[in-house]
Order: C-alpha cells, then structure tokens, then sequence
C-alpha cells in the first residue's frame, strides 16, 4: 500500500516537472508585454529567453503591468497557480487598506474615474510612486517552485583586515546568520559597518541564501553597490533604487532602497536593514512593514544603526534585542568632538543674505585650509541663497581662485548625484548641504560647519550624523566640526556628550585589549 502510494508521488512530481518545463519554455521562448504594459518592452535578447521564471518572480508581489508575460502565457500560469491573485484593496472596520504598502489612512486613499471600469473606485496614494494600485487591479505573486539560489564557496573577494571590534561584531552577525535570529549593530560612524557584514553575507551566499540590504537612501544604495560588488566580485549583486538600471531584482545579492520593498514578499533569507533610525524608515510604518514582509518567515534580520532612537536603546537595555557595540572608528581615531559656537545676530545676517560673522572668523584659523568644507543648512533656501557668499568670502580669503567651486545640494536638485561625485573627486571645494548628505556619505578630507544648529531638522541623531562625516579616512583621521547657532539646543548637548562617551567607551576598549591610544 505504502509502495503505491509512494509510486503515485512519484509520478505526480515527475508529470508536474515535465508540464512546468513545458510551460516555462513555452512562456521565456517569446516574452512580451501585456498591452496593458507602460513600461518600454525588454530587448528581445538571448539571455532575456534563459531568465527562468521562478528567479524572475519568487519572493515578489507584483502588478500585472510588472509582469512581462503575454495575457496567454499569464493566464495559464495563473490557471495552474504558479501565480496568485490577491485582492489590492481589503475592508477594515472603517475604512479600506492597500494589501501592497499597508496604507489604511483615509488621507492617503484617493479615488479616480477609471477608464477600465468606468465607475470611481479607490487607489492607494501612499504607494503611488511604485505604480498605482487601484482598486480593480490585482496583485499577484510567485507560488510556483521555489528558485534554487546557488551555494557559493568562498563568496568573499574582500582581502582587507577587519579591526578587533569590527572582527567581534562580525562574528556576532555570522552567528546570527547561522542562527536565523535578529541583530543589531550599534557601530559608531566610520566604525567600517560595511565590512562587518561580509563574513554574514559570505555564510549565507555559502549555504544558498538570498540576501538584501535595504537602505532608506539612494544615495547609500548608489554609494554602497561598487563597494559590495567589489567585495564578491563573482555574484552579480543589483542595486535598485527609483531611477536605477536594474529593475527586476532578480539577484541573489541586492542592496534596495525600503521603498522597493513592496514589491517583494516572503524574498530573502537574511535582510540587513542600514540606519534603522533615519527618515523616512524609521517614521515611515509602510516600509517597516514592507521590509518585514520582504523577509522569509524564517531568516535573519540585521539591523545597523550608528544613532539608535530611544525607544530602541529602551529594547536594547532591556535585553529585547540581542546586539553588539562598535565603540571605535576602523581607523582607531576618536570621532572629531565638536564645537558650537552661539552667534546671536545669526538671525539677521542670514537675513541679510550675509554669511555669519563667527563662520568668517572660523575659516581665517582652520588647521588645514586644503580640506574640502561641507556646509549644512536647514532649508533649500538658504543652501541657494548662501552660495555666492560663501564662494566670494572664500576667494577672499584666497582659499578659492574659482567661484565654480562652491556649489550647493538638496533633495530637488537635478544635479545632486554629479555635484556628490564632483565633491568626492574634490572638484569641488565647498558643498552647502541640507541634510540630505548627514548620513551614508564618506568623503576623504573634510571639514563640516553646520549653520544654524538650532534648527528643528539638526535633532541629535542628525547632528551626531553630520559631525560622523569628518574624518573618516585614514588618511586625514580628524577634522574640525562647528556647530553655529543662536540658541543651544537640547539636540546639540545631547550630541556632543553622546560623541564624548562613544569615545570613552572606544578608548576603555582599546584599553583591554592592549592596542595603541590615539
Ligand atoms: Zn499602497
Ligand atoms: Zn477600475
């Protein structure tokens, strides 16, 4: 009895094989876009017939028009669920939410006359930017088999050596890895939490896991992929973010921005989340829940953080969360403290569209007048309007001979990736900023000012963030940071004394293990 039993399994799986074969040649022999497709159609290339369906569509939830299949092929799919259909839109007790983001909030629930149904019905406002979910649409996900990420031996190319502090963390994470339980990396900045992730990444890559790391910013995703692909230079890792190449996400390694992340779900084996503190993550419930559901329901959770909110540092002293303390920069050198000064007619000579007085003064005694500036502000504003000032005291003071080397940056500026880039190869001198450049950002020799530190946008996170920019590389190890203000704020003590005691607690652990004091 058992033996026939066994017999029909067998020939069940081997007849479901052979028709999913079928099927998948059928569908990758000629992809097309389903007329209702926006988006441009792929290149009809060789190695878009040999992307396999369950690599293409394991671990995602995805409209319709973001599926590249043809009706007929789809349909069929469907017919043998390989793919499901979930309904956009569920009904709560008072209002309705959008099965993508989780979005219940009436506010961020608009209503269109849809030229399909020709009634009005709802869509979700708050995912809007990935597409538009409405309420006559589906979504739809992989329920086929589940794709076999290859095991990679020896994953990691990086040959560099990870400090004594950095080495513990990293076990800590590997450890984590192999266990599938959560963790969190407080690591100061600069402490080289990159780094600390490889022998993690390595493990899992070495047991066939898929892997993410999810960032709030495009920015760190632009910044950290040459870095991670450099690090496992055979697996092709993908970097997706709104405006970037990839789209699919279709790798075994990916770095992804959190809003990215609706359209995964039940994906990756171990999520690594950078800068759980920082906006809009950290005030943004959809893409918590985005990113927890990108996650397989058993894997690992990595969360780095330099800055941990109060509530989190509650988890932590409260034993919530398991975690690890990186105390001390991968350099050995305290993080540069810094000094605020109180301006009181700084109000008015901003005003004036003047620079303040105690900014001059600072810049005739920098210590070394050949590291580039970075100027925070607190609006769009004044980072424009500062600009031409900043550029003609700096050729004053002969700092400059070219007022093209001032240049300012926000959220809204088209250029703002080249400007980045133009000051990282130090073709820029000076960068005025909003806090759009306070976290994930590395330049080698700087100097940063923040003007007007009182402002409601410097909380203490942010300040701690923006003084973490000075300093970071070997090569020039400190660096001068001045917060100008009119006002001494809460955020600004808390900040100062927060970079003090991270540094005593990095010199106690240098102290320990017996390494040199700097
Ligand atoms: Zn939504
Ligand atoms: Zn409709």
């Amino acid at each position: 009895m058992v033996q026939t039993i066994k017999v029909i399994i067998f020939q069940m799986k081997k007849y479901k094989k052979l028709w999913l074969t079928k099927l998948i040649h059928i569908c990758t022999r000629g992809i097309e876009h389903s007329p209702e497709s926006p988006g441009p159609p792929d290149p009809p290339s060789k190695s878009n017939n040999h992307i396999n369906l369950a690599q293409k569509y394991d671990g995602k939830l995805l409209l319709r028009n973001e599926i590249h299949l043809n009706d007929e092929c789809f349909s069929k799919l469907l017919e043998r669920q390989l793919f499901t259909a979930h309904a956009s839109f569920v009904r709560t007790l008072f209002t309705k939410r959008c099965v993508r983001c989780n979005n219940e909030k009436r506010s961020l629930i608009g209503y269109f006359p849809c030229a399909k149904c020709r009634i009005t019905h709802a869509y979700c406002r708050n995912c809007i930017m990935m597409g538009r979910v409405s309420k006559c649409e589906q979504l739809y996900e992989w329920t086929g088999t589940n794709y076999p990420w290859k095991k990679h031996e020896q994953a990691c190319t990086w040959k560099g050596e990870l400090t004594f502090a950095q080495n513990q963390a990293a076990n800590e994470v590997k450890l984590a890895v192999k266990k599938q339980t959560e963790q969190l990396v407080w690591a100061v900045t600069g402490a080289g939490k990159t780094e600390i992730l490889f022998k993690g990444i390595e493990l899992a890559l070495s047991q066939g896991k898929r892997v993410c790391i999810a960032t709030p910013r495009a920015d760190v995703v632009r910044e950290l992929l040459p870095r991670i692909q450099r690090a496992f230079a055979k697996i092709p890792v993908q970097g997706l973010y709104g405006k970037s190449r990839d789209r699919e996400g279709t790798s075994q390694l990916i770095i992804s921005t959190t809003h990215q992340l609706v359209r995964f779900s039940n994906a990756f084996d171990v999520i690594i989340i950078d800068e759980i503190d920082a906006f809009p993550y950290h005030h943004d419930q959809s893409l918590q829940f985005a990113t927890n559901r990108a996650a397989k329901r058993s894997s690992t959770k990595i969360y780095l953080t330099a800055t941990p909110r109060q509530n989190l540092k509650y988890k932590l002293s409260t034993n919530q969360l398991p975690h690890c303390f990186v105390p001390i920069r991968y350099h050995g050198y305290p993080l540069p403290v810094p000094k605020h000064i109180s301006d009181y007619s700084l109000a008015k000579q901003l005003d004036a569209q003047l620079l303040p007085k105690s900014f001059v003064n600072w810049l005739q005694n920098r210590k070394k007048e050949e590291r580039q500036l970075l100027i925070f502000v607190p609006t769009i504003h004044l980072a424009e309007q500062l600009r031409a000032e900043v550029s003609n005291v700096l050729i004053r003071k002969k700092q400059i001979t070219n007022k093209l080397t001032v240049a300012s940056v926000h959220a809204d500026d088209k250029l703002r990736e080249q400007k980045i880039q133009l000051f990282r190869q130090k073709k820029l001198y000076a960068l005025i900023t909003t806090t759009i450049l306070e976290r994930g950002v590395t330049f080698p020799s700087i100097d940063v000012v923040v003007i007007q530190a009182n402002h409601k946008v410097f909380d203490e996170a942010a300040l701690v963030q923006i003084a973490g920019r000075a300093g970071r590389n070997k090569i020039d190890p400190t660096g001068e940071v001045l917060f100008i203000h009119d006002g001494k704020t809460n955020a600004i003590a808390r900040s100062i004394t927060s970079i003090k005691q991270m540094n005593q607690r990095g010199k106690r652990l240098l102290l320990t293990v017996g390494e040199e004091i700097k």
